[in-house]
C-alpha cells in the first residue's frame, strides 16, 4: 500500500509537520528509530518563537498545562568577565513564553500530539529512501529484524543530524565552519539564578561558549560547545574546556555538595549558515536534516518548526496538484530562504564577529550592562525572534 506522506524522525520537526499535514486532511506514517519518551543532547531553551508556532498547531492547552519552567531572563557575560542582563519578554508581542524543558518531556508531548491528530506512529530504522529514475518513493525501514520497502507519494527527512536521508540526496557535508560540536550535561545541586539563561563567553574557554540553563529545584543544565573547525583547530578537549570552566570561581561557589554532574553526551549541530538544497523530487529536508541551527545561539526548535509548517504546506499543495516533482516542491526551498536567511546571516555575521573581535564583546556588554535600556537593545538583536 502506498501511504501519501511518510515522515522520518519524530522530533519536534518531524511530528509538527506530521501534525500540520493530518490536519489538512493526509494520510501520514511518522516513524522513528527511538520509542518515546527519549532523550536528545540538547541546551533545552524552548524559545517564545518555537512555542508560538506550536500554539498555532493546537498546543496552547497542552503547553499550559504541562507547567513548564519558564525563562524570562538572559544573561550574557564577556570574555573579561562584563556582565550584561536583559528581560526576554522586552517589547515581546505574543502571548507565549520562554521554557526550558528537558527534551525527554517536551519531545514526546509534540509526539504525542501528532499521534492523537491522526499521524501512525511506527517504530523503525529508516536506512535509506528509495529512489527510483531520480525520484524518491518511499523508504527502506527496520522493525523487529524485518526490513520493509514503504512506499510513499512524499518523504519528509526530519531525523535529525545524521539523516540518512539528507546523506543519500544530498552527500556533500557541511564544511566544518558551518558544523559545530557541544557537550550537555545535568547538574542537580546548583544555586541556580531562577527564571534566567546564562551564556558565558569566558576568555579561558574561546573558542567555545558555555551555558547555564535552570530547570528550577536547585538543577540546571549546563554545557559547552565549539564551531567544529574552530575545535579542530584546538588542542584541549571540549572535556578539558568544560572543567576549565567548572572550575572558574564564579561557576564553582555556586556548585553546592561539590555539584552532582551527569548524563553528560556529546551533540553536533548543522549550523544554517550554508546555503543548501533542501527540496528534491518526492523529498524535502526540514530541522536539522536540512541544517537550519541559528549559527549564534546554537537554537534549532524554532527554525526546525518553521520548515516543519512550511514542507506540510508545500505538499499540501502540491498533493492536490498531483505533482510532487522537485519543479513543484523546490519552492519550499525559496520560502525556508525569504523565512529563514536574513536571520540566518545576521546571526553568521554577529559569529564571526565574536570570535574574531572578543575585546569589542567587551566593549558592546559593558557598554550594555551599564545602562539597562541599551542591554535590551543588544540582547533584543542577539536574539531576534528567538526569544
Ligand atoms: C548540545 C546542543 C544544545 C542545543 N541546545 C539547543 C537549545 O537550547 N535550544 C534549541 O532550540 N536548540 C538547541 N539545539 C538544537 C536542537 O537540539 C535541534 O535543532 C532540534 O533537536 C532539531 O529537531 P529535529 O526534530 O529536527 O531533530 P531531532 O530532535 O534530532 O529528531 C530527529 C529524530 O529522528 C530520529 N531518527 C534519526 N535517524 C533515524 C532513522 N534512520 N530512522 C528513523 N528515525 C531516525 C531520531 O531518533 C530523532 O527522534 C542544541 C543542539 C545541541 C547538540
Amino acid at each position: 500500500m502506498e501511504r501519501e506522506v511518510v515522515v522520518v524522525g519524530a522530533g519536534p520537526s518531524g511530528s509538527a509537520a506530521a501534525t500540520a499535514l493530518v490536519q489538512q486532511g493526509h494520510d501520514v506514517l511518522l516513524l522513528d528509530q527511538q520509542t518515546f519518551p527519549r532523550d536528545k543532547v540538547c541546551g533545552d531553551s524552548i524559545p517564545a518563537g518555537a512555542i508560538e508556532l506550536l500554539y498555532a498547531l493546537g498546543m496552547e492547552e497542552r503547553i499550559r498545562e504541562a507547567d513548564f519552567y519558564s525563562v524570562d531572563r538572559f544573561l550574557l557575560c564577556s570574555p573579561r568577565g562584563y556582565v550584561v542582563e536583559a528581560d526576554l519578554t522586552y517589547g515581546r508581542r505574543f502571548g507565549a513564553s520562554s521554557y526550558v524543558v528537558p527534551r525527554l518531556h517536551f519531545d514526546v508531548l509534540v509526539q504525542q500530539y501528532a499521534v492523537e491528530s491522526g499521524a501512525e506512529f511506527r517504530q523503525a530504522q529508516v536506512t535509506e529512501p528509495i529512489v527510483e529514475d531520480g525520484r524518491v518513493v518511499g523508504v527502506r525501514a527496520r522493525s523487529n529484524g524485518a526490513v520493509e520497502d514503504i512506499r510513499a507519494k512524499v518523504v519528509i527527512g526530519a531525523d535529525g543530524i545524521t539523516s540518512v536521508i539528507a546523506r543519500r540526496l544530498r552527500p556533500d557535508r557541511l564544511e566544518d565552519r558551518h558544523r559545530a560540536v557541544a557537550l550537555r550535561l545535568y547538574i542537580d545541586d546548583i544555586d541556580e539564578r531562577p527564571h534566567q539563561l546564562e551564556y558565558y563567553l569566558y576568555r579561558r574557554i574561546l573558542p567555545g561558549y558555555a551555558w547555564i540553563v535552570p530547570i528550577g529545584e536547585g538543577r540546571a543544565n549546563l554545557g559547552l560547545g565549539m564551531r567544529l573547525d574552530k575545535f579542530r583547530e584546538t588542542d584541549r578537549s571540549l572535556e578539558e574546556m568544560l572543567a576549565i570552566f567548572l572550575d572558574m570561581p564564579p561557576i564553582n561557589k555556586r556548585f553546592r555538595n561539590g555539584g552532582r554532574l551527569h548524563n553528560i553526551s556529546v551533540g553536533q549541530l548543522n549550523l544554517g549558515s550554508q546555503d543548501i538544497q533542501r527540496a528534491f523530487d518526492g523529498a524535502l529536508l526540514v530541522g536539522d536534516a536540512a541544517g537550519l541551527i541559528n549559527p549564534l545561539t546554537g537554537g534549532g526548535i524554532r527554525n526546525g518548526l518553521v520548515s516543519a509548517v512550511l514542507a506540510a504546506d508545500i505538499i499540501h499543495e502540491a498533493l492536490a496538484e498531483e505533482d510532487v516533482s522537485l519543479t513543484r516542491l523546490w519552492k519550499f526551498d525559496q520560502l525556508c530562504r525569504d523565512s529563514l536567511r536574513s536571520d540566518m546571516r545576521r546571526a553568521y555575521f554577529a559569529q564571526r564577529s565574536l570570535l574574531r573581535f572578543p575585546a569589542l564583546v567587551d566593549m558592546l556588554v559593558r557598554w550594555g550592562g551599564s545602562n539597562s535600556g541599551l542591554g535590551h537593545i543588544l540582547i533584543r538583536k542577539l536574539q531576534r525572534r528567538q526569544a
